[in-house]
């Protein structure tokens, strides 16, 4: 019987953001302002977004050995996550993003791995017991592919569930598709896995049949503010989230996440764990940045009541 521990394995970003009037064209320097560097990468807010939802949380990651990576590892264990699998880099600079956002709220993003690069199958494998202790195991696409690949197949042999967030989107082998227990796509990422273009509730089931026959017995698919279509054993349905005033939508996916995750692992019907998923996310939405836009478990549990 595997333990109740809750896995994330996955990505530490330092934000770089910088809000400018227009975006720079090739060769042309143009001042900015607001200059902030803000914790991201989409393990780190999954972890982070668990965390803080109620869940006890283990992360698998690499920072760097730069102040950005040990001010993460503390802000880890001050949301009460077990940091013993992440791992500080010697002579590498933490993840990065460098985001601009035009006053026309569009944003420019450009990013590198870094440390995240350095989570490989041999550090993985220095961690295996661990990962083999999971309960549930949440991953993205921003590690190596064969580290993902090696952590869904340790935690799957062991009887633990396998949950992908296939974020950002890319194609994946058939190996992987079939280690998952659950997979949760937004609507361009499942277009990405199915060729499928997603939009509604019809084209959601098109997808979603498409990544059941691959071997994966839940298919949630995010839809934005329309919600989330949901397709497992219990039947298929379109749940619905909740209507707030978007203020900024990053990490809106993450937070789902990590509250969906949380919610399972409590034992929720899977209709109540999206709902309870969505009312974090909605949330989310209302607040600027990532990890700073995550609400905790009471802030969600007020806004369901
Ligand atoms: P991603 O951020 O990965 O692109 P989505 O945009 O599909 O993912 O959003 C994930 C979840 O976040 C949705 O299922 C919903 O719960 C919530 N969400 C996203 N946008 C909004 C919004 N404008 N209003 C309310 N909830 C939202």
């Amino acid at each position: 019987m595997a333990s109740k521990k809750l896995i994330v394995l996955g990505s530490v970003n330092a934000d770089h953001v910088l809000q400018v009037d227009s975006f720079p064209r090739p060769g042309e320097t143009v001042t900015g302002h607001g200059y902030k560097v803000l914790p991201g990468g989409k393990g780190a807010n999954q972890a982070v977004a668990a965390a803080r939802l109620g869940g006890e949380v283990g992360f698998v990651a690499c920072v760097g050995d730069d102040d950005f990576g040990s001010r993460m590892i503390k802000a880890f264990r001050d949301d009460g996550m077990d940091t013993r699998a992440v791992m500080a880099v010697p002579d590498m600079p933490t993840g990065v993003a460098l985001i601009q956002v035009a006053a026309n709220g569009e944003n420019s993003i450009a990013i590198a791995a870094e440390a995240n690069a350095s989570l490989t199958v041999e550090a993985l494998e220095q961690h295996l017991e661990y990962l083999g202790g999971a309960g549930m195991l949440l991953m993205q696409l921003e590690s190596p592919i064969e580290t993902v690949e090696l952590a869904a197949r340790t935690v799957a042999s062991a009887g633990g569930k396998v949950v992908l967030n296939p974020a950002p989107a890319q194609p994946l082998s058939d190996d992987l598709l079939f280690n998952l227990a659950m997979i949760t796509p937004n609507e361009t990422e499942a277009e990405v896995l199915t060729g499928v273009t997603v939009s509604d509730e019809d084209s959601a089931r098109q997808a979603a049949d498409i990544l059941h026959g691959k071997g994966i017995e839940t298919v949630i698919i995010t839809l934005g503010a329309q919600g989330a279509y949901c397709s497992g054993p219990d039947g298929a349905q379109l749940i619905t989230g909740f209507s707030v005033k978007a203020t900024d939508t990053t990490a809106a996916g993450d937070t789902f996440n990590g509250g969906l995750v949380v919610a399972l692992q409590e034992g929720k019907a899977m209709d109540d764990a999206i709902r309870f998923a969505h009312a974090a996310a909605a949330i989310s939405v209302t607040r600027l940045g990532a990890q700073t836009s995550i609400p905790n478990r009471g802030e969600v549990e007020e806004f369901l009541t």
